[in-house]
């Protein structure tokens, strides 16, 4: 897409683009049964870009329907292995030609830089659903090692009708998150996109179609998640719940399992990433840009954002300086605008609970050293300045809760143990970073870090054959490699005595 990367190239494509605005129901875009639909907003402007299917549980209903027909008629999970791999691939590769009509409309929903739909949510979304389409014709089931006269076989089978609820922070990539193994390994699905950002999904439920993935066995409905949300969460014929999203919802869908059929939840959830540099990092440049980078790329709207960043004492006013000296060279501004760092937050809302703990912060004692306003609210969009807090401790609410936004919070430490205390001193244990050039610390802290994710010299590298996921509040199961398969599929053991 590089080639076509110039704003006003963008700009026209964006002007000339169409909408997909309805739910995909068994194959078929169709309107909310009671016809309600919402408004969904650029926050670049805060213009109405569609008005999108408002799905409520009548929508829920057909659609759970048609899935649990396109599992029950085993039209997916029956297919030759080696056919849905095909389809799955091509699904891939459609995503990848539509690649720029797809950024385009990630960027015009949900605010984050053009450069980053096209470099990083779409390629990844794609190359998600290729390495899930490569396994299914490549992982094998097991035979117990019984006595002779048995044979016991252990296999895995899809869990039946999956529903997938998803954020709004990296829309199609989440989705695809769950698409990719939850197809592969022959469920049917619905996806409920965030209601702030429905259309990528919403356009890739055509593609998938296209591709060849039968009807019934992709739906999505857009609405809103006390409803469409609810429901799935609450239906007595959905098995499987795959959510990210906020801890609090998280635990909604808990409870909403435990009301109904006792569904199988899977929760990825929100972080309070302790990004922590210790005095001998190799590279304080490169450990500042990457501090800067952590809190700053999406408009630190990432569940595992380096939101705290621990700086060991002898360091912190060179680290400091380094990490505020990134942060005012990034461009915020126009997310079409190819040379952009930084867009909109994603709606009035998240804005609000943004500038709300930047005043939290400086109520709480917490030294602003930079940014911390809105900004460009002339262009009728949603602004923030990156944002750093000196002199916070771990207690403040500005360590302790997730900002969601470009709001770095830091905290210095004495010594390494410390420097774990105060990292694992959180609800949530999504991700942990270390630098340092001591391998023992190294490993100690990576042992002691209570995380789903630690990275050593490094914030946030990752590849679709790693699991990602959190301990405590940030959730349980796993996303990407071949563990997510687990949150899929039932085991089942076949028992063969011989006489
Ligand atoms: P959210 O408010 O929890 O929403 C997530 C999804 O749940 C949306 O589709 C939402 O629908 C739906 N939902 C909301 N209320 C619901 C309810 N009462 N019942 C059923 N469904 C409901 O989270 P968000 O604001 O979209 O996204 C930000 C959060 O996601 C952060 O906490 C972030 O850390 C987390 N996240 C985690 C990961 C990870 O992999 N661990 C990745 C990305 C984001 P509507 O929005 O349409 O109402
Ligand atoms: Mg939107």
């Amino acid at each position: 897409m590089s080639a076509a990367l110039s704003l006003d190239s963008l700009r026209s494509q964006a002007e000339t683009l169409s909408y997909r605005h309805q739910a995909f129901i068994d194959g078929k875009y169709v309107d909310a049964a009671s016809g309600a639909t919402f408004d969904c907003v650029n926050p670049a402007n805060g213009r109405v870009l569609a008005q999108v299917a408002s799905c409520h549980a009548e929508d829920v209903d057909r659609a759970v329907a048609a899935a649990r027909r396109a599992f029950e008629d085993g039209r997916w999970r029956n297919m030759a292995p080696a056919k849905r791999k095909r389809i799955l691939l091509k699904f891939a590769d459609l995503i990848r030609k539509h690649a720029t009509e797809l950024a385009l409309l990630e960027t015009l929903d949900m605010g984050k830089p053009i450069r980053d739909a096209s470099s990083i949510d779409i390629p990844a979304s794609a190359a998600c659903i290729r390495w899930y389409a490569e396994a299914v014709d490549k992982v094998y089931d097991e035979i117990a090692p019984t006595a002779a006269d048995a044979l016991a076989l252990i296999t895995r089978e899809p869990v039946g009708v999956v529903a997938a609820v998803v954020p709004w922070n990296f829309p199609l990539m989440m989705a695809a998150w769950k698409i990719g193994p939850a197809l592969a390994a022959g469920n049917t699905m619905i996806v409920k996109p965030a209601e702030t950002t429905p259309l990528t999904m919403i356009r890739a439920a055509e593609l998938a179609a296209e591709a060849g993935v039968p009807d019934g066995v992709l739906n999505v409905l857009p609405g809103f998640g006390e409803t469409a949300g609810q429901a799935l969460g609450r239906h007595m014929d959905v098995d499987c719940v795959a959510f990210t999203g906020s801890a609090e919802v998280g635990k909604f869908f808990m409870r909403y399992s435990g009301e109904s059929n006792m569904k199988r939840v899977s929760l990825e959830c929100g972080g309070k990433t302790p990004n922590i540099v210790m005095g001998d990092a190799p590279d304080l440049d490169a450990a500042a840009k990457a501090a800067a980078l952590g809190i700053f790329f999406n408009q630190g709207e990432v569940c595992n954002a380096g939101s705290r960043l621990l700086v060991e004492e002898s360091i912190k006013d060179e680290l400091i300086e380094k990490v505020m000296a990134v942060g005012k060279g990034m461009k915020v501004g126009d997310p079409l605008d190819p040379t952009t760092d930084m867009g909109a937050i994603v709606d009035d809302t998240q804005l609000d609970k943004i500038m709300g703990y930047i005043d939290t912060g400086r109520k709480e004692g917490a030294k602003l050293s930079l940014g911390g306003r809105r900004i460009l609210s002339e262009s009728g969009g949603y602004y923030v300045e990156p944002t750093v807090f000196d002199n916070v401790s771990n207690d403040m609410s500005i360590a302790q809760e997730e900002i969601f936004g470009p709001v770095l919070s830091t905290i210095t430490f004495k010594d390494p143990d410390e420097a774990v205390r105060i990292g694992n001193d959180s609800m949530y244990g999504l991700a942990a970073a270390l630098w340092t050039r001591d391998i023992n610390t190294a490993h100690k802290a990576a042992r002691a870090l209570r995380a789903g994710s630690v990275w050593i010299n490094c914030f946030d590298p990752g590849d679709n054959t790693v699991p990602f996921g959190g301990y405590k509040q940030s959730g349980f199961g796993r996303d990407k490699s071949l563990h997510a398969m687990e949150k899929y599929t039932e085991l089942k053991a076949t028992w063969i005595q011989f006489s």
